[in-house]
């Protein structure tokens, strides 16, 4: 039988195809789930590229083939959390590096740099990447590695990858972009220019709210022999249920994002209109500061959206607690809409001096954005809004 060639395919082609080709022994369709540890050798180092679980397992390896070719990427890394896979990454600095990073990322993020790998010796200096200037003046002799998110959250700044790049590769850095927000789907940042893409699976990849992962991808030789190295040496791989999971759910990523965004651009701009929200912040709304940016380098505007209701602290909890339909949950990027109370949940281990000058105040509320149906989601907020 033709072997498949993600060169020759599409992205949503890729999403199903890339890596599964049908079992040779039995023909199932669906790739299966080897739930073994080891592999019987013929002899002393003679065997069928598996030895052990933790170096590699067929569904792990079939998973990091699939969301490779989505990223354009030539490998990809799977492991148990996406707080693992930054742990994958962090192993390309070492004591006295200093690494440069957006002020405004996923909230594990920061923890795990401050409270762990600081203490490590390697350095860290936060600013606002939306401002390529801002990122080039925190260049030091020491920087290896420049560290973004774009959009970011909850705030969904947008940050030029490509800008970002072009600096990096003149100053010899690393560019990492923590591309769960957006989805390879969405937006490709290795085609921009990136060294490293990462994500947390357990958002929009697998995208079922049934599983946490994480991936790293790269297309440089040097990098992913270091990152392989460390995931088989410290060990915090995606088992293989886990990659069967996120190898269905991501599937159907195209369908699901793009009636996510489908979805979160009439939210968006209904509750613009609306007289008891303040502001709203969505990447593909006129009044986002970073429109055009975001058009440049995102497919669509995402499946995310702030907004700060009138009212304050109160208001906001007591709508929280009252809006039907829409869970109250951390976590995002699944088939069910989610909202959540950024300053209290996500982001509560920020002082709250830091998270005001931000911009997380008090009265924000961000929305994951769903596949449900989109009248349901806009009644529900009426619902929410009448009982305040
Ligand atoms: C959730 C998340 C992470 C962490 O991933 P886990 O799978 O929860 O370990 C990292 N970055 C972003 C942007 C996230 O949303």
């Amino acid at each position: 039988m033709k072997k498949y060639n993600p060169a020759e395919h599409q992205f949503e082609t890729n999403a199903i195809h890339a890596g599964q080709d049908p079992d040779p022994s039995t023909g199932a369709i669906t790739f299966p789930i080897y739930q073994t540890s080891t592999y019987v050798q013929e002899a002393v180092g003679k065997h069928k590229g598996y030895e052990y679980s933790r170096t590699s397992n067929p569904t792990r390896c079939a998973l990091e083939a699939c969301l490779a070719s989505l990223e354009g990427a030539k490998y990809g890394l799977c492991f148990a959390s996406g707080m693992a896979a930054m742990t994958n990454v962090l192993s390309l600095v070492k004591a006295g590096d200093h690494v440069i990073a957006s002020d405004d990322l996923y909230g594990g993020t920061p923890r795990l740099f401050n409270q762990v790998y600081a203490g490590y010796g390697i350095e860290f200096t936060y600013v606002d990447s939306s401002f390529t200037d801002r990122v080039e003046a925190a260049i030091k002799p020491n920087t290896k590695l420049v560290w973004i998110e774009t959009p970011t959250n909850p705030l969904l700044k947008i940050t030029e990858i490509r800008a970002i790049s072009s600096l990096t590769h003149r100053h010899k850095l690393i560019l990492l972009v923590d591309n769960t927000f957006a989805t390879p789907f969405l937006q490709r940042p290795l085609d921009l220019g990136a060294d490293i893409v990462l994500h947390s699976v357990t958002k929009y990849i697998a995208g079922h709210a049934d599983t946490v992962g994480g991936v790293v991808m790269t297309s440089n030789d040097a990098h992913y022999e270091r990152m392989k190295f460390h995931q088989n040496a410290a060990g915090a791989v995606m088992g293989p249920f886990d990659a069967f999971l996120t190898m269905r759910g991501v599937k159907t990523l195209a369908l699901r994002v793009e009636r996510q965004c489908e979805n979160a651009l009439h939210l968006a701009q209904y509750l613009e209109q609306h007289p008891k929200v303040e502001r709203v912040i969505y990447p593909g709304l006129d009044s986002h500061p970073q429109k055009k940016i975001a058009e440049r380098q995102m497919r669509l505007g995402g499946g995310i959206i702030s907004f700060e209701i009138k009212g304050g602290l109160n208001t906001a909890l007591q709508f929280l607690e009252l809006v039907p339909l829409y869970s109250l949950a951390e976590s995002l990027g699944g088939v069910e809409s989610l909202i959540e109370h950024p300053a209290m949940m996500t982001h509560a281990a920020i002082p709250k001096e830091r998270r005001e000058t931000v911009g997380i105040t008090d009265g924000l509320i961000r929305i994951s954005v769903g596949i449900e149906a989109y009248e349901d989601l806009k009644k529900a907020i009426d619902a929410g809004f009448a009982a305040i």
